[in-house]
């Protein structure tokens, strides 16, 4: 049964977009079978693996609302053992839609336990806000991996998450785990990242991967171009690093 990982900060450019993608698409050349689910109504995700708006059939929100099968909405993308559910701007309706509903946190749970067995792991790549779509993906996962830019107010939000992921083990998933911290965007010119990496290791010890994503360009222009970065430069050091993470991941679950 596929370990479900919910990528979740609710600040926004911390970096969850760019792991949901390279972090899947790792674990995928890995021959790991992955599912990347795209929950943020922006799309990134889609775009960010080759998949144009103009390409997709079914929507993430529409398994949400139950329109249509899960199995309806898995995308096959350039990699092989790399399948996604796909968003487009649509899912922005789903959090007024869904609010009167009685199972409105369980809805993405429901969706991805018809297809779980498909898979090695599925990861979710949430919105920036603590709203509806990331209770569902809190609710739906096993682990929630926090991806944390190297900046000076890091730590600041965190407290805020940490409140909604007990608030979520109390009340709708009780077996909801911390999977990690990753260290994003880090520069290691720059005295502030090791001053904010120290103090997070400090603070959150082994809960934090030892992998840490350095800033590179190559990251940043990847998408742009609807490949992962292992597709789009495997030499550079952005590649290198999510593969490193991959196989910390995989190596953790044994
Ligand atoms: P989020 O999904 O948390 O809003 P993104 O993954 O979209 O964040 O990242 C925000 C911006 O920073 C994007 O333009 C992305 O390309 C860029 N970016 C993310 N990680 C890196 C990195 N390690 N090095 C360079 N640019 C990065
Ligand atoms: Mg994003």
């Amino acid at each position: 049964m596929g370990q479900i990982i919910a990528i979740a900060n609710q600040k926004g450019g911390v970096g969850k977009t760019t792991t949901s993608i390279n972090l899947s698409a790792s674990l995928a050349v890995a021959e790991k079978r992955t599912l990347l689910v795209d929950l943020d109504p922006q799309s990134n995700a889609s775009s960010g693996v080759g998949i144009a708006d103009e390409n997709i059939q079914y929507t993430t929100y529409q398994a949400l609302l139950g329109q249509v099968e899960t199995s309806q909405v898995v995308t096959t993308t350039g990699i092989e053992f790399l399948k996604v559910l796909p968003s487009t701007t649509d899912l922005i309706g789903a959090e007024i839609e869904l609010i009167g509903e009685e199972d409105r946190e369980t809805r993405l749970k429901k969706a991805l336990n018809q297809i779980r067995n498909d898979f090695d792991y599925i990861l979710i790549d949430c919105p920036p806000s603590l709203g509806l779509l990331t209770i569902n993906a809190l609710t739906a996962a096993d682990s929630v991996l926090v991806p944390l830019q190297c900046e000076y107010y890091a730590m600041e939000g965190l407290s805020q998450l940490t409140r909604t992921i007990d608030l979520i083990q109390r009340q709708l998933n009780p077996a909801l785990s911390l999977c990690g911290i990753l260290l994003t965007m880090f520069d290691g010119r720059n005295n502030l990242s090791h001053q904010v990496s120290d103090e997070i290791r400090r603070h959150f010890s082994e809960r934090v991967f030892k992998t840490v994503i350095p800033r590179n360009v190559r990251l940043s222009e990847a998408p742009s171009h609807g490949l992962p970065v292992l597709q789009y430069d495997i030499s550079s050091r952005g590649a290198e690093a999510y593969l490193a993470l991959a196989r910390e991941l995989i190596h953790t679950g044994e």
